[in-house]
């Protein structure tokens, strides 16, 4: 990692991941508590070490993101998990996080789970297509089976990740797939910081033997599109990004202008009529909150 990391605060002391990939416990150096309820798990500091194990918290730099609910900063990805079944994917649901993630600054991953559910999975493999032809990154896995759990790997190594979707997908039984041990691992920190005040619990960021960090609590419970303007939506939809430089209208919102290259597409197959349809909800929903 580039930068020392807090990956957990527990009473006014913070646990960093150091450079050096060593965790001290530190606390804010005195001028620094009065920011006290600003530091988030996530945030980039300076330290001073005073020996093998403590530190002071010099400085907090400044953010690249910051998410709310679980509160964590500099959060590089988000992975959406799906199922193929129970539940049932929902598209909306997946389009509505995929924009929220990168209006928050962070890069999507598509995890499509419970692939050992073979009837189910077919089903999908066309739309699991449309998703990937967009341009995002998706992953076929299971939990069950150990499918798809290499290239999960690979897709989090040496990054700050979050885990997203609905619950019942798998991200719990994903993470003790991805990292063997890890409810083991996660057990023995917790024990230690038990000998510590009670405190409510917040979210942390485990680390990863093979490189890289992951939030404990899935992110993006807040589903909200507030902030969001209506012009900016396409761009959280690759697909229709792209043609839009073909639109007849500058500011074209691809609803009912005339020569829309987006809608053309659209009616000529070429851009999926699922994502066409969510991409109008959700506009919809976003004008209406104005
Ligand atoms: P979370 O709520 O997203 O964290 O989901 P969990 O990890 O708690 O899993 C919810 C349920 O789905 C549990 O009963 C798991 O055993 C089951 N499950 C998780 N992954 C798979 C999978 O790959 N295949 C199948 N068939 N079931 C799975
Ligand atoms: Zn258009």
């Amino acid at each position: 990692m580039q930068n020392n990391i807090i990956v957990r605060g527990i009473g006014g002391f913070y646990d960093v991941l150091t450079r050096d990939a060593k965790v001290i416990r530190c606390k804010l150096r005195g001028r620094l508590r009065l920011t006290m309820d600003r530091v988030l798990v996530g945030d980039w500091v300076e330290v001073t070490p005073l020996n093998d194990e403590e530190g002071v918290i010099e400085e907090i730099l400044p953010r690249k993101n910051e998410l709310v609910r679980p509160a964590i900063a500099n959060v590089d990805q988000a992975v959406v998990v799906l199922a193929c079944s129970d539940p049932k994917p929902d598209w909306l649901f997946l389009d509505r996080l995929l924009v929220l993630i990168e209006a928050n600054g962070l890069e999507p991953v598509i995890c499509f789970n419970k692939s050992d559910l073979i009837d189910e999975i077919e089903g999908y493999l066309d739309i699991i297509e449309i998703y990937r032809a967009a341009g995002y990154p998706v992953v076929i896995t299971s939990a069950a089976a150990g499918e798809g759990i290499e290239e999960l790997r690979t897709l989090l190594k040496d990054r700050v990740s979050t885990f997203a979707g609905p619950s019942g997908v798998g991200k719990s039984s994903l993470l003790n797939k991805i990292e063997s041990g890890l409810e083991l691992a996660v057990g023995a920190i917790s024990a230690k910081l038990r000998r510590g005040k009670h405190t409510t619990r917040q979210v942390e960021l485990i680390q990863l033997s093979f490189g890289g960090l992951v939030a404990d609590t899935p992110g993006f419970s807040q589903l909200s599109l507030t902030g969001i303007k209506p012009q900016e939506l396409q761009q959280y939809f690759p697909e229709f990004y792209e043609a839009s430089f073909d639109c007849k209208f500058r500011g074209c919102m691809h609803v009912k202008e005339p020569d829309c290259a987006v809608t053309e597409l659209v009616n000529s197959g070429k851009i999926s009529k699922l994502r066409y349809q969510n991409y109008l909800t959700l506009l919809e929903e976003i004008e209406q909150m104005r």
